[in-house]
């Protein structure tokens, strides 16, 4: 391997924001400071190809932060939000029956009463067109690799990747040197589990007295169903089957426009099984008798997943650092009960930019913006985080059917009182350590997909048109080689092979009738950038950092 210095050095450009990560909460932050001072040098850069290429989300949207940011963009002809929900349903799965839970039950909280279907995706393609005319310089196909630091230890910007180096190492021809963008202040919306967001808060000690950060994975279709069935507007969720009760998670299910249905499984990463594979549960999950006729005689035309944060109000680190600060769900904005982050990652890039703007007015750069850190608490993001709080920690040690129950009543007295009656419930271990030994526990017969309502997982990724150039350093680096085959193996039968949604891990044996001469195989080129091999590996030996800019999904509307 050659030493970066090693390469050349690398051309500079100086800016007052930089922003990483083209997502609502970047874009929110580049739009929002160019709104405040159009004199602002604002850059962002985006690791896919192109704006929106790695965006997955449900979606349904609470406009609020929309509202806030362009209250306009209802009349705009382009507009990326077009339908508004109709209907709201709620659903306890059992093997074969579904229980509709009334809806004047439910916490008003949960009301998708006035929100939107659509694609996060396409919103984010819209809100880069909005940046842009307002003279933000955005470039997608760049990932930020490194984080700089000035000779004060200050965050002075970012370095892209180098394109061009080989697996071993080496450039090859072609070999592009990669750019430092310098920035006053450097802004970190990388979303759940950024790579370099993970090196600020270990280096700046942002999660210091926070309860750990959750997760859960998102695995999600979109289909085209026969028009007799669509429903636009209509909102399903659901929890229960195919789920025991001790392991969270549940669906969602949104009739889009143009007869596009998005289907997709969130399974909370605290789960104990190692045998369990989210892919699998979705998958079986599609022919329950309440869903399956929705997809019969539909075509699936879309695939991918992504982690989401799940540790709320009390799990959000400390969001200032000298010369910078983290936005959206690099911070962790997400509401749990609601399945909701993206209002509150253009909230929170709204914020970080008057509090940044406020900041280069009065000549400050370098410093900490901890006035943005004293704000979030008190901000329409602090209130809508902590009313739901403890929803989660009582879903971890309830289970799903009391845990549900408690997490509403607790959701009811929040917002009628304004109180709780467990305070702030702590989330206990983080994800990677809560595997239970393959001794332990119970194996997972799963159905073999029939290739109509479910598939396997390479069918799968085929559809999520994940292309990385092949000769390139493996961007799924493993601390110690040996601990996939030496320790997870024996202990948890290497869990990585089921929770990936992509197929990137494998256990190939020399001798397979024999279970012989294991081998780990990484099949890095079929990574989908969700992140969870990163989180919920159980000796965290595995470190996602960024492959070649451009590589990854390419996903349409997702
Ligand atoms: C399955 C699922 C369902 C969800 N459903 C909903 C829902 O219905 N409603 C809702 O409001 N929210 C939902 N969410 C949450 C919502 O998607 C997030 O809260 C929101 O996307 C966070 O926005 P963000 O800008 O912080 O991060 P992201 O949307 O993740 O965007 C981050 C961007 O940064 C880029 N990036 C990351 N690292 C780098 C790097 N080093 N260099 C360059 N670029 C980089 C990524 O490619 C990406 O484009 C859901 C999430 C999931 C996973
Ligand atoms: S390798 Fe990791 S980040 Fe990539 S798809 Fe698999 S679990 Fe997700």
């Amino acid at each position: 391997m050659t030493d970066s210095a090693d390469l050349g050095p690398r051309e500079a450009m100086e800016y007052d924001v930089v922003v990483v990560g083209a997502g609502p909460a970047g874009l929110a932050a580049a739009i929002h400071l160019k709104q405040l001072n159009p004199e602002t040098s604002v850059v962002v850069v985006e690791k896919g190809s192109e704006v929106g290429a790695h965006i997955l989300s449900g979606a349904v949207i609470d406009p609020i932060g929309l509202d806030k940011l362009l209250p306009e963009w209802r009349e705009a002809d382009d507009r990326p939000l077009v339908t508004e929900v109709t209907e709201d349903q709620f659903y306890y799965l059992g093997p074969s029956g579904a229980l509709r839970l009334p809806n004047f039950g439910m916490p008003k909280l949960m009301s998708n009463h006035g929100n939107f279907v659509g694609s996060l995706g396409n919103v984010c393609r819209w809100l880069a067109t909005q940046a842009e005319a307002l003279g933000v310089e955005i470039y997608p196909g760049f990932a930020a690799a490194e984080v700089l630091y000035d000779d004060k230890g200050a965050v002075k910007g970012i370095a892209t990747g180098d394109m061009g180096i080989g697996r071993d190492g080496q450039p090859k021809s072609g070999f592009t040197r990669g750019m430092e963008l310098h920035g006053k202040y450097t802004l970190f919306a990388e979303g759940a589990r950024g790579s370099l967001t993970k090196t600020l808060i270990a280096k700046f000690n942002l999660a210091d007295g926070r309860e750990p950060q959750k997760y859960g994975i998102g695995i999600k279709e979109l289909w085209q169903i026969d028009p007799a069935k669509h429903v636009p507007g209509r909102v399903q969720h659901s929890f229960g089957w195919p789920l025991d009760s001790k392991t969270g998670g549940g669906s969602f299910l949104y009739h889009l426009e143009n007869n596009q249905v998005v289907v997709g499984f969130v399974i909370h990463l605290n789960y104990t099984n190692p045998y369990l594979s989210p892919f699998d549960e979705f998958q079986r999950f599609k022919h329950h008798p309440l869903i399956a006729p929705t997809f019969e005689g539909g075509k699936r035309i879309a695939y991918g997943a992504r982690a989401i944060t799940e540790g709320g109000y009390q799990s959000v680190p400390k969001l200032s650092f000298p010369g910078g600060a983290l936005i959206g769900c690099a911070a962790g904005f997400v509401n749990v009960p609601r399945i909701k982050g993206s209002h509150n990652a253009v909230l929170s890039g709204m914020l970080a930019a008057e509090h940044l703007s406020k900041a280069l007015a009065e000549g400050r750069s370098h410093d900490e913006p901890a006035s943005y850190e004293a704000a979030w608490r008190s901000s329409e993001i602090g209130r809508d985080l902590y009313k739901v709080r403890n929803v989660k920690p009582l879903w971890s040690k309830l289970g799903t059917f009391a845990g549900v129950i408690l997490g509403g009543i607790d959701m009811h007295l929040n917002e009628k009182l304004g109180f709780s009656l467990f305070g702030t419930l702590k989330h206990g271990k983080p994800d990677y350590a809560t595997l239970k030994p393959i001794a332990e526990s119970k194996p997972i017969d799963y159905p073999k997909p029939d290739g109509k309502l479910s598939f396997d997982k390479l069918s799968s990724v085929f559809l999520s048109s994940t292309n990385h150039e092949e000769d390139q350093p493996i961007h799924l680096t493993l601390k110690d080689p040996k601990v996939p085959i030496e320790k997870n193996l024996p202990l948890y039968g290497e869990p990585a092979r089921l929770y990936c949604p992509a197929g990137v891990y494998e256990v190939v044996y020399g001798d397979e009738a024999a279970k012989k001469d294991p081998r780990f195989v990484i099949n890095a080129q079929n990574c989908v950038h969700c992140k969870t091999c990163d989180i919920k590996d159980p000796a965290q030996n595995i470190n996602w950092v960024t492959p070649e800019g451009g590589g990854g999904p390419n996903y349409p509307n997702m």
